[in-house]
């Protein structure tokens, strides 16, 4: 039978520890802080943001929401993430994602102070990720290196594969994954014979945004499977394709209409040596290391020696 590693008990695990590192630091007077900015009215951005926001509140961080209606402009950006860098109490700045159109999210996010830049996407710290020097880490591949380490899955001198290269996943996974002694392999759309390059993998990491495009014949039988993948799907034949018999999925898809796939077909999972499932893998791994990199960014930008390094 596979491993499942369950995301849910390591994100657990991690934010009681970022509590912990909270309340020591308390007793020096530090309060690690974080400032979200919120644009616009995205249904799914605002219940991601409410919840970081909410998380910060439980784990004993200060927070600011800063929300801004579609109509703003990058310049009007640009004048907050100034004045947010400028405030001692914030330790981090998170500007959620997608920005409306008119606006200009690299040159936004690249305004982000890199000491303060908790999701990692500044190329100050692409930069050290990739010259091996510690740095603040995008927040799911941080999470994927967690999943294995707290998992006791052995990385160094293990293949491992990488299927996408976005700047947000594919490539800080597969640069922490380096950083860690792995073997790495980062594949993208237009890489020749996909499945003989999967099925090398000892660590399969899909990053894709495709459901179930990683089938049984794609993957080696005890291979350890990290689906990165959040896909929707909401028809019934989508539902057949990846879930046909799943009595628990079914009833979830008669109550709301839809359920969610990764970008692993379930059907690979029981050949696995270990997987992520999806939901409740990689994914609530992300706010916890958010909370992690905020904590690691206050002792950083006042020396603090921290235990990661
Ligand atoms: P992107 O769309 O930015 O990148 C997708 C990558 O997959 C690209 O590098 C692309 O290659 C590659 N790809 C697409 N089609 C193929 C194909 N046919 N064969 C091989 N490679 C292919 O997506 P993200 O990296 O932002 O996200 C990936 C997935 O992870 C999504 O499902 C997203 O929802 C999820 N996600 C989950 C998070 C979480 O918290 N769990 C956080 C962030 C993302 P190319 O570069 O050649 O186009």
């Amino acid at each position: 039978m596979p491993n499942i590693l369950d995301g849910t008990a390591i994100a657990a695990a991690i934010k009681q520890e970022v509590a912990e590192e909270v309340r020591a630091l308390s007793v020096r007077g530090i309060r690690p802080g974080l400032a979200a900015v919120l644009v616009g009215s995205v249904p799914a951005s605002q219940i991601y943001v409410r919840s970081k926001v909410q998380t910060c509140n439980e784990l004993g961080l200060y927070s600011d929401l800063i929300t801004l209606p579609d109509s703003t402009t990058t310049a009007e950006l640009l004048s907050l993430v100034a004045a947010l860098n400028a405030r001692d109490e914030i330790d981090g700045i998170l500007v959620q994602l997608p920005l409306p159109r008119q606006v200009d999210a690299r040159t936004v996010l690249d305004a982000i102070s890199p000491e303060k830049d908790v999701d990692g996407l500044h190329p100050i710290n692409a930069g050290l990720l990739q010259a091996g020097r510690p740095a603040l880490a995008p927040c799911t591949p941080a999470g994927v290196i967690e999943i294995l380490k707290r998992s006791s899955i052995p990385i160094a001198g293990a293949r491992a594969v990488v299927v996408g290269r976005s700047d947000i996943v594919g490539k800080p996974v597969a640069m922490l994954l380096l950083a860690q002694n792995a073997t790495v392999t980062i594949c993208h759309s237009k890489t020749h014979d996909l499945p003989a390059r999967t099925r090398e993998a000892e660590i399969l990491v899909a990053a894709i945004g495709r459901p179930g495009f990683i089938t049984p014949e794609m993957v080696t039988p005890g291979a350890t499977l990290i689906d990165v993948g959040i896909n929707r799907i909401s028809t019934r034949e989508d539902f057949e394709r990846y879930f046909a018999g799943d009595a628990k999925r079914e009833a979830a898809f008669q109550k709301r209409g839809s359920v969610i796939v990764g970008d692993i077909h379930p059907a690979a999972f029981a050949q696995a040596g270990a997987y992520t499932p999806v939901p409740g893998g990689v994914g609530p791994l992300t706010i916890a290391m958010l909370m992690s990199n905020t904590v690691r960014a206050a002792k950083l930008r006042r020396q603090i020696r921290s235990r990661q390094g």
